[in-house]
């Protein structure tokens, strides 16, 4: 079957189904990181691969940057299991005009955010490439009881934490090139080029058992919404009015409104869900973790899918899934 028909989740679903579970996999393919048993406890690993033209242009990002996204996307998988990270293996595909400077801006980059959250580069790979090509590994130790996408029961409220859309927004801003500079234009730049992982907000919710599902948002809200959805056998409704949306984002997403928010991708925010009777805790949490926890919407049967309402619960219909590299939306 051609992979534009099957999409990439498609894809992903038929490997699972086709690869082997050994001995000592507590969690495989499906989440967003394994969880495996070894001889004397227990550890989280994540992948991610990023290809010059897919999902960065050199043309408006820098090798910093580059690097501290590169390890970003990672810790917020991580994260989003409520770990926390300890090794990255880091391997590389490099073109042949790069020089070693190049190299030493996107390990400065790595090395930034590595120190904010005490992880160590381990080893790697290195091979010459057509585009530059960067794969990461990552390494944590999980909690007691790692968060899985599945797990979400209905009547269980959804919060995310931080604000959406202002990635995808920044993108777009980027590639537009007419806009000035602004500050609001140079915040939700930085939020596409420096995502932000919620390691302590993720840490605090699993230790504290408060999230029965958890995934982090890196293809959209509604796409990642729908995942935890199916992985728990249950439906969504998300109130539109609720989403959080930073100052910058009200200011300059125009016409596009709801979109950047609903099915941008690359917030690298947490989507959890939990019951109602621990709303209190989750805001003593978000202050804890010192990053704003909104509550969207709740856990509905399976039946009714995922609906997004007005404050009135009028339907509003939804445009755009999300990403997926291999469909075309
Ligand atoms: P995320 O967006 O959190 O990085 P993905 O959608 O990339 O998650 O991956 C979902 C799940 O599929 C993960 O468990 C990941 O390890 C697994 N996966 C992705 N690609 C492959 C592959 N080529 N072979 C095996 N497992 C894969
Ligand atoms: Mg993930």
């Amino acid at each position: 079957m051609k992979l534009s028909r099957l999409g990439e989740f498609g894809l992903i679903d038929r490997i699972g189904r086709k690869v082997t579970v050994g001995h000592g996999v507590r969690l495989g393919i499906g989440d967003d990181a394994a969880w495996v048993d070894h001889p004397r406890g227990s550890s989280l690993i994540t992948a991610d691969l990023l290809i010059e033209g897919i999902h960065f242009d050199l043309k408006w990002t820098t090798l910093v940057d580059l690097g501290y996204k590169s390890l970003a996307v990672n810790l917020s998988d991580i994260a989003a299991m409520g770990g926390v990270p300890a090794y990255v293996m880091l391997s590389l595909g490099i073109p042949a005009n790069f020089d070693s400077e190049n190299i030493d801006q996107l390990y400065r980059g790595i090395g930034s955010l590595a120190k904010q959250h005490g992880v160590t580069i381990i080893g790697g790979d290195t091979n010459i490439a057509e585009s530059l090509l960067i794969s990461v590994c990552v390494i944590g130790h999980p909690p007691a009881h790692p968060i899985r996408r599945a797990g979400a029961r209905v009547g269980d409220d959804l919060y995310v934490t931080g604000t959406l859309g202002d990635s995808a927004l920044g993108l777009a801003l980027l590639r537009d090139h007419q806009q000035a500079p602004t500050r609001a234009v140079k915040q939700l730049i930085a939020r596409h080029h420096r995502p932000t992982p919620r390691l302590a907000a993720g840490a605090l919710l699993a230790k504290h058992k408060l999230a029965s599902a958890m995934i982090d948002i890196s293809d959209g809200l509604i796409q990642d919404l729908g995942h935890i959805c199916e992985m728990s056998g249950s439906g969504a409704t998300i109130e539109q009015d609720k989403l959080p949306l930073s100052p910058a984002y009200r200011l300059l997403a125009g016409k596009n409104g709801m979109n950047y928010a609903l099915s941008g991708g690359e917030d690298y925010e947490l989507l959890f869900a939990a019951a109602p009777r621990l709303r209190k805790k989750i805001e003593a949490l978000s202050k804890h973790a010192r990053v704003a926890i909104s509550r969207i919407g709740s856990c509905t049967p399976a039946r009714n899918g995922i609906q997004l309402v007005d404050s009135a619960g009028g339907k509003i219909a939804i445009r755009a899934q999300g990403h997926d590299h291999f469909k075309k939306n």
